[in-house]
């Protein structure tokens, strides 16, 4: 014992025998062995009689915070008692070990407090030299406390939000369909539940009531949904918001990738195949913004690299390719409906701005006449799309608020499921998604 560093022995209770580090069972532990102190008052849980007698011991195995970069496993002997009045055998309570898993509850909150830090549960598990298993109980317990009732359901929203956004959101590539609900205000899921029918929306409103739903102003949503119904039927008041996020993506891939594939199809019947070869991969440039294109012009003449050489792996040296500005004019000068594709996008980018209903209401009048003046069946399309969804199309200029956000969640559960060993538990992960998406507010130190 004389090479070890005694520390303040955080343990109430505990009296400590020995301490030595072996590799047997707990191979590079340091073995901390130890008995309980002796009660003062033995009381039979069973009938409350102070008639008790020691009646052997057993030893039992629990791990404590780590000492370095080793654990600390405590051999700790517990005596047995029995009771003189009503014959019940009871082992001494251990005031120091965590109820669940057996480890102290100082090791737990250790482990809450890298979890809480962001740590994922192999990394957790390495620095608390605690089984990964365990590791995901605690986090998954530390989760189930932050965001549910205790019964099985999700919390109340703590804040009223004025503004949020409903949206599906795809889990385990896109096999299964959730429903995800956040407050715009910050980003902050505040509610997730499997299936995209009415039914998952339908328990959201249940969950807050009608006096949160009453408060909220506008609902951001996509066009191809049909959320914006079950809300409209009980709360009128609420104004639904299709955002352009998804009305772009709409646009790129209901007429823009269309009408491509339309031309090429032409050109090549035609025995134009030069033309045709060079709408070849141009997807990208029609669906990009001018201003992208000039940026990457730019990008290309100052000679931006995009891929660094490396000698290790002989890989050669990308530049930023230029030109595209050049190409993208060539393009819409040469096929009248690709410019009209690109007088939409210039339609739909100035209508982002308007902060004037009036003035989005005559602007996305415009835009379905322009549509159908084109006489293309995939701008008719888009321009009936445009119609059916119109009173939300121009609610986007009193809110400015999108769905978008719950793309940037998407990529992020995806990040999450990575960093977690399969996720097999869907529980988990949506509190996993839940919980990354909320700020971190400080939790109160809890006794050891
Ligand atoms: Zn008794």
């Amino acid at each position: 014992m004389s090479d070890y560093i005694r520390l303040k022995n955080p343990l109430k209770g505990f009296i400590q025998t020995d301490a030595e580090v072996i590799t047997a069972r707990f191979e590079g532990f340091h073995i901390v062995s130890g008995q309980l102190e002796t009660p003062s008052q033995l009381i039979c849980p069973a009938c409350g009689s102070e008639d008790c007698i020691r009646n052997g011991s057993s030893t039992l195995w629990i791990l404590d915070i780590p000492y370095g970069d080793k654990g600390v496993a405590i051999n700790l002997c517990r005596r047995r008692f029995l009771c003189h009045r009503c014959g019940f055998s009871f082992r001494q309570d251990i005031p120091f070990k965590n109820p669940d898993h057996m480890i102290t509850n100082a090791l737990n909150l250790y482990i809450y407090g890298l979890l809480e830090r962001g740590h994922t549960l192999k990394e957790t598990s390495i620095l608390s030299h605690v089984d990964a298993n365990i590791v995901k109980a605690i986090d998954k317990a530390r989760l189930l406390a932050l965001y549910t009732d205790g019964r099985g359901h999700l919390l109340k929203p703590e804040k009223q939000a004025k503004h949020i956004a409903v949206d599906e959101f795809k889990i385990h590539c896109g096999h299964i369909y959730a429903t995800i609900v956040i407050d715009l205000s910050d980003g902050s899921v505040i509610y997730l539940a499997h299936g995209k029918k009415k039914q998952a929306l339908e328990d959201f409103l249940a969950l807050v009531g009608d006096e949160w739903m009453n408060a909220v102003e506008a609902v951001a949503c996509d066009m191809n949904s049909n959320y914006e119904l079950v809300f409209l039927e009980r709360y009128p008041k609420i104004s639904i918001v299709y955002d352009m996020f998804h009305i772009c993506k709409n646009f790129s891939d209901m007429v823009i990738s269309e009408v491509r594939k339309d031309l090429q199809g032409k050109l090549k019947a035609s025995g134009r195949t030069a033309d045709a070869t060079s709408l070849k991969h141009s997807k990208y440039l029609l669906c990009s913004s001018l201003k992208t294109l000039e940026k990457k012009d730019c990008q290309a003449k100052a000679g931006m690299v995009v891929v660094e050489e490396s000698t290790i792996f002989r890989r050669d040296e990308v530049k930023r390719q230029g030109g595209h500005v050049e190409r993208y004019r060539k393009l819409i000068e040469e096929n009248e409906i690709l410019a009209s594709c690109d007088m939409m996008k210039e339609f739909l980018m100035d209508f982002r701005s308007l902060v004037s209903e009036e003035e989005a209401r005559t602007k996305l009048e415009s835009m379905i006449s322009f549509c159908r003046g084109t006489g293309d069946p995939h701008f008719n399309k888009f321009a009936n799309l445009l119609e059916r969804h119109s009173e939300g199309i121009v609610s986007h200029a009193k809110f400015h608020i999108s769905s978008g956000m719950i793309e940037g969640i998407n990529n992020k559960s995806k990040m999450i499921m990575r960093k977690a060993f399969g996720f097999r538990d869907d529980d988990y992960f949506f509190l996993k998604i839940i919980d990354s998406s909320r700020k971190r507010t400080k939790q109160s130190p809890t006794e050891i």
